[in-house]
């Protein structure tokens, strides 16, 4: 897509030299947008943000073929952190954060900044619960305060390309809602582009522009979030909208994956 933030072309990613996780998968991020990419579980959706982000020499992973490409800068084999510094930030899955450090210790820590005054000032303006619990040590924290630090961390790198592993994951449903609240106000109030991987398709698709699904290293589906919500595929796999109007959970993704409808 001309004018994309992000370009990921054909990307191929072994790991340990002989499992291949990722067989030629394109995605665009344009800037502005929030890209939702959606998938069951091990589809490579991880895999796709640790490549992008630069994260998979530590899990013995390369990208073997293809380019990723940000903002016409071909960063597919860039160190980790030169792509940090030019603007691209990953959350994690499973809030990763330094449970013996204060809140203001964890902004710095693991960071690739040493926290200017202004890095602090956007962070704490930006997510001002955090901004109460400054001094508070990060293994007390709520799961959703703890999901705030995670990205409060992202952050302080300023970013103009913030990655979301499953933000929501693990979070009561109320932390849920302020969670992806806080991922359309990162769009709308700083102009951040995101992508986002998320299981919960149907709200990842209420907040996201445009949307991909992935299975087993490609992209089979992609369209605007409304085209994704309403595609009869979409709504029976993953959003629990069966044609029967039956729910539906994620054990029956199985099952789908034999029917390959798509591939
Ligand atoms: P989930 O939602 O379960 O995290 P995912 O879509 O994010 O799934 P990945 O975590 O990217 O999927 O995993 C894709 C595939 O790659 C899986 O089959 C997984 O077992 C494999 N894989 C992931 N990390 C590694 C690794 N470090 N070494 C070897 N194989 C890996």
């Amino acid at each position: 897509m001309a004018g994309a933030l992000l370009a990921v072309q054909n990307v191929e990613v072994i790991y340990d030299e002989v499992i291949l996780v990722l067989r030629g998968l394109s995605l665009d991020v344009p800037a502005g947008e929030i890209v939702a990419l959606l998938g069951s579980n091990g589809a490579g959706k991880s895999t796709t943000l640790k490549a992008i982000a630069g994260l998979l020499p530590t899990e013995h992973g390369a990208v073997t073929d293809g380019t990723i490409d940000f903002d016409g800068t071909d960063l597919t084999h860039a160190e980790a952190a030169d792509r940090v510094r030019r603007g691209v930030a990953l959350v994690m899955e499973g809030r990763r954060v330094f449970e013996h450090l204060t809140v203001n210790e964890n902004l710095i820590a693991g960071g690739y900044t040493r926290g200017s005054r202004a890095d602090f000032d956007r962070v704490y303006g930006f997510l001002p619960r955090l901004a109460q619990l400054r001094g508070r040590v990060a293994g007390y924290l709520s799961g959703g305060e703890q999901q705030q630090l995670a990205i409060g961390r992202a952050l302080m790198s300023n970013p103009r390309l913030l990655m979301l592993d499953e933000p929501s994951l693990g979070l009561a449903p109320r932390l849920v809602d302020e969670v992806f609240a806080i991922v359309a106000r990162l769009n709308t109030e700083l102009g951040l582009t995101a992508l986002l991987v998320e299981q919960n398709a149907r709200r990842a698709l209420t907040i996201a522009h445009r949307g991909y699904v992935m299975e087993t290293g490609r992209i089979v589906l992609s369209g605007t979030a409304t085209e994704l919500a309403d595609n009869p595929d979409v709504k029976e796999f993953y959003l629990g909208l069966g044609e029967a109007g039956g729910r539906r959970s994620y054990r029956d993704v199985k099952h789908y994956t034999r029917r390959k409808r798509w591939l």
